[in-house]
């Protein structure tokens, strides 16, 4: 098992206070903390600090936790994800488990329990880790997806279209793992944006549009009569492929 003191620890949460404290607590355990105080920076902190496990709060300024959940998920499928949450909805803790978080605890919460939870997560990674160095579990998008006359092959980010061959990139992957991942919902231009990329507000819905407009070339036999990645008038998009019988 990784040493505390090599262990980093990230925790996004707005309310500075809780933050803080969390983080003195987690140091005095030797383990290295940093703070995000909102979903953007924390996707950031997450994707170039690396961190070993994350502390995240639902309810962010900008894009909130279920959102940064859902993109860490996209591409991570094993990092722990604490969640830390004020609602009191049981919706809530049904959603993040359905999205993948490992743990979740109410605010106020007990900080011996807080941290027990916290070793208890860490330690459960290195078990996953020791026998052999191989990693278990199967990650929930390896291999290949098959729709119509296209396999995505997602070990090697390469799409098969009609004989032809796409290299996909880190974008389009992770756009299509949350189109399938919603097949037959209506996504939303904001959603897409939220979930997606990590970003909020004011940013250019068209950057969604190019995506789609590139997967029609892809993936539709006539681009302009789609059937795979359709529009949804004043909602955004929606995928679809069972329902085209084949
Ligand atoms: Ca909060």
């Amino acid at each position: 098992m990784k040493k505390n003191e090599d262990t980093r620890i990230l925790i996004i949460e707005d309310e500075r206070h809780i933050a803080e404290g969390l983080k003195l607590n987690l140091g005095f355990q030797g383990y290295v903390v940093r703070i995000a105080l909102d979903g953007i920076a924390g996707l950031q902190e997450w994707k170039s600090w690396q961190p070993d496990l994350i502390v995240l709060d639902l309810m962010l300024p900008g894009i909130d936790g279920v959102s940064v959940l859902r993109n860490i998920r996209l591409e991570d499928e094993r990092i722990p994800i604490l969640v830390l949450s004020a609602k009191t909805a049981p919706d809530d803790k049904v959603q993040c488990f359905s999205f993948g978080v490992d743990d979740y605890l109410q605010k106020p919460f007990n900080l011996d329990e807080f941290l027990l939870r916290i070793e208890r997560l860490l330690k459960r990674v290195s078990w996953n880790r020791s026998s052999d160095g191989v990693e278990e579990g199967e990650p929930a998008f390896g291999g290949f997806y098959d729709f119509g006359k296209n396999r995505i092959d997602f070990t090697l980010s390469v799409a098969y279209c009609n004989d032809e061959k796409i290299n996909l990139t880190e974008q389009e992957i992770k756009l299509i793992k949350l189109f399938i991942a919603n097949r037959g919902k209506p996504l939303s231009r904001k959603k897409l944006l939220e979930i997606g990329w990590g970003y909020t507000g004011k940013t250019e819905t068209r950057t969604v549009d190019n995506f789609i407009v590139r997967f029609r070339k892809y993936f539709e036999e006539n681009p302009k009569k789609p059937k795979f990645f359709k529009s949804l008038r004043s909602v955004g998009y929606i995928f679809n492929h069972e329902d085209e019988s084949e």
